[in-house]
């Protein structure tokens, strides 16, 4: 696979499911990759990027941005409390946002900036007891929270248990979106992205079809 086969498949299931095009963002997931993959997707003009760990994108977007000019990078792992000032410094968009002191902390520091990245909050729309999120029974309250201290909430965001058919997930993330009026839905990987279109998905998250698989042995 490649940027260019990604892209077109991509616009495909947005024309399948009857969306507009270009209503789904490809966030090319670039953790782990080495440098020259990275190099080679902004040569291809892609400027939406996703990363998993704060100080691992903190030691090469900002070279990044200073030879390929303006990217948009998403913040897709968690992301510790003691890590958010560095992060709203370095992201444009945060998808983690899972319980309130980090919704506190993201309140205090973008009043202080003037500005707040855009917000995600991660849904564990499969109860999984070693994942991230709040449980989906506290998802309409926690929104709510979120919006009481002024964070902009502009969508929600799973990763559905591994092994299983990620549609009820997807469906069940839709759902909660529209409840809350909230327009941005977070969801689909590489095995499953398409599936997410279909359901709504706003945002796909796509790393190993973009860029290979990932090897955890040479970082
Ligand atoms: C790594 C990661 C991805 C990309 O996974 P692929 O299977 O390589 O596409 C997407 N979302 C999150 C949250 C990730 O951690």
């Amino acid at each position: 696979m490649s940027l260019t086969d990604i892209l077109s498949r991509v616009r495909e299931a947005e024309r399948v499911a009857g969306r507009a095009e270009g209503s789904v963002t490809l966030i090319a997931v670039s953790k782990v990759q080495p440098l020259g993959r990275i190099e080679a997707v902004l040569d291809e003009g892609h400027r939406v990027f996703g990363e998993n760990y704060v100080q691992e994108a903190a030691g090469k977007w900002p070279a990044l941005r200073e030879r390929f000019g303006k990217v948009e990078l998403h913040m897709i792992g968690p992301l510790q409390t003691n890590k958010a000032k560095l992060a709203v410094e370095l992201f444009d968009a945060i998808h983690t946002i899972d319980r309130p002191s980090l919704a506190e902390k993201l309140a205090r520091l973008a009043e202080a900036r003037g500005a707040c990245p855009d917000l995600f909050v991660q849904v564990n729309t499969g109860a999984e007891p070693q994942k991230a999120g709040v449980l989906p029974a506290d998802a309409d309250a926690f929104v709510a929270d979120c919006r009481a201290l002024g964070l902009p909430v502009r969508g929600l965001m799973c990763i559905p248990p591994e092994g299983e058919d990620s549609a009820p997930h997807f469906a069940m993330l839709a759902g909660m979106a529209e409840r809350n009026e909230i327009a941005g839905l977070s969801m689909g990987m590489s095995a499953d992205f398409e599936a997410a279109i279909a359901l709504g998905a706003t945002h796909v998250r796509v790393g190993s079809a973009i860029f290979g698989a990932r090897d955890y042995t040479a970082r």
